[in-house]
């Protein structure tokens, strides 16, 4: 069977979303608003309780995925009372971490299902291309952005199930990403300590695979679910289904632009092994003897390093990392290390050898370059920084020149990790 199946119970406003054999989402009115909840069914009963919605003659009849959504729809409005608001000609300066001047045509905050579905539909309706827009910390602006960019705001932290070990925990798209991993680490859960401090929203964090100092989210993913941008369906993903890689994912491959997500979710768990043995974690957590360390001192441990390596985008506009760690056959990586004995070489489990990109740009004389407005950070070469006043055009003819450089110098093509926004007046698509 495939899920969701979304049902109406006869006779009532009530929809379900059932999720699978043992998950359903109930949509009942309370006074004038709508409640969901999700159910967890651990027991005969709620279990039994699936296979009657499922069960042809029943008291409950299908409806189409637009219809589940429907009723989410009246509280569309961001405060709740007004018309929906599209905003125009909005700096998305202050929303991006690059800090770069370029405005949006249209812009539109949404905060519930039903707002989504409006700005969806708002977009199709004037046939323009619809943005999503989470921390802004990942996307290199090139101009104004000829479209409906919607910052996706849904919040929300729902714990689904916890047998005293393992959790697994769902939060909205628009939960800050280290806020959620500060609440999972107050809450005693393991897993994402690694991962501290990286800027963003949940909803993005799959969309690359976001990961740090030996962690990826998919060794904690569960699962996500996302709108479709073509018909509304809602859709749950799994692991493979995300089709997970190195800063990859299906969302940046063949579904890229496809679909928003708005929930996602990790299984955690409160004794897992703490990984400490990327980057200078081992060294920061000296001082605390192995069998008293905690989730919480590899976090802090974690962010004391990021922010002695890492420009502050609050200081220093930049999206971190601009570029990907290339890997090359083993064959391409031992030539390499003949011309060049100091370069730093990770072998992959496929065979395949990383290389080092900060490296190579250090080598070809790039770290601490300056342009008026605009250059390459002078304690890490991968991350290229705005000091204010430039153009997205800008850091990427900066970004063109470093990657020419590092082909002619080595041989190796580089890529961008951050994306590339180009949707000018007259369409275009993000490049
Ligand atoms: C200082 C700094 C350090 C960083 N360190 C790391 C690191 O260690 N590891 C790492 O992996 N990354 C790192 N990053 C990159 C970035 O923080 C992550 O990629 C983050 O997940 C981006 O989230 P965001 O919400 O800001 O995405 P945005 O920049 O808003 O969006 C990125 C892309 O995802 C799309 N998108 C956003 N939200 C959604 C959604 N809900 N549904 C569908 N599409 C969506 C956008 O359209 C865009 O294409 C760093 C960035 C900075 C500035």
């Amino acid at each position: 069977m495939e899920y969701p199946v979304y049902l109406q119970l006869r006779g009532t406003e009530n929809v379900y979303a059932v999720q699978g054999p043992d998950r359903f989402w109930e949509c009942t009115r309370i006074g004038g608003q709508w409640l969901r909840q999700d159910v967890v069914c651990n027991t005969w009963p709620d279990r039994q309780r699936v296979l009657d919605m499922l069960e042809d003659g029943g008291p409950w009849e299908p409806i189409s995925s637009q219809a589940f959504l429907g009723p989410w729809l009246e509280d569309a409005t961001e405060d709740g009372q007004g018309a929906f608001k599209v905003k125009e000609h909005v700096d998305l300066a202050p929303w991006t971490t690059f800090g770069i001047s370029a405005h949006a045509r249209w812009f539109v905050q949404v905060t519930t299902m039903g707002a989504l579905r409006e700005a969806m539909a708002w977009a199709e309706e004037q046939k323009v291309p619809l943005l999503v827009l989470g921390g802004g910390s990942n996307m290199l602006l090139h101009g104004d952005v000829h479209a409906l960019v919607v910052l996706v705001q849904l919040t929300g932290i729902e714990v689904l199930s916890d047998d005293g070990q393992h959790v697994e925990v769902a939060a909205g798209a628009g939960e800050g990403w280290h806020d959620f991993v500060m609440r999972t680490l107050d809450e005693g859960w393991g897993g994402l300590e690694n991962l501290s401090l990286i800027p963003g929203s949940v909803g993005a964090s799959p969309m690359q695979n976001i990961g740090a100092y030996g962690v990826e989210i998919q060794d904690r993913f569960a699962w996500l679910d996302a709108v479709r941008l073509s018909d509304g369906a809602l859709q749950r993903f799994d692991a493979e289904q995300c089709d997970f890689g190195y800063r990859e994912s299906v969302f940046k491959r063949g579904q890229k632009g496809l679909w928003v997500i708005v929930r996602v979710a990790f299984d955690l768990d409160r004794s897992s092994i703490l990984r400490t043995g990327y980057g200078a974690i081992e060294a920061e957590l000296q001082a605390i003897p192995k069998t008293q360390r905690t989730h919480r001192d590899v976090s802090d441990a974690v962010i004391r390093i990021r922010q002695s390596k890492l420009p502050d985008p609050k200081q220093i506009g930049n999206a971190g990392s601009f570029f990907k760690n290339p890997s090359v056959p083993a064959e391409v990586a031992q030539k390499l290390f003949l011309d060049h004995p100091n370069m730093p070489q990770y072998p992959l489990p496929d065979g395949r050898v990383k290389l080092a990109a900060g490296w190579m740009i250090d080598q070809a004389g790039w770290k601490g370059h300056k342009r008026d407005t605009h250059g390459v950070h002078d304690k890490q070469a991968l991350v290229l920084v705005h000091f204010g006043g430039g153009t997205g055009l800008e850091i990427w003819q900066l970004a063109e020149d470093i990657m020419a450089s590092v082909k002619q110098r080595f041989g190796i093509d580089l890529e961008p990790e951050v994306n590339q926004i180009s949707i000018p007046r007259k369409g275009g698509t993000e490049a």
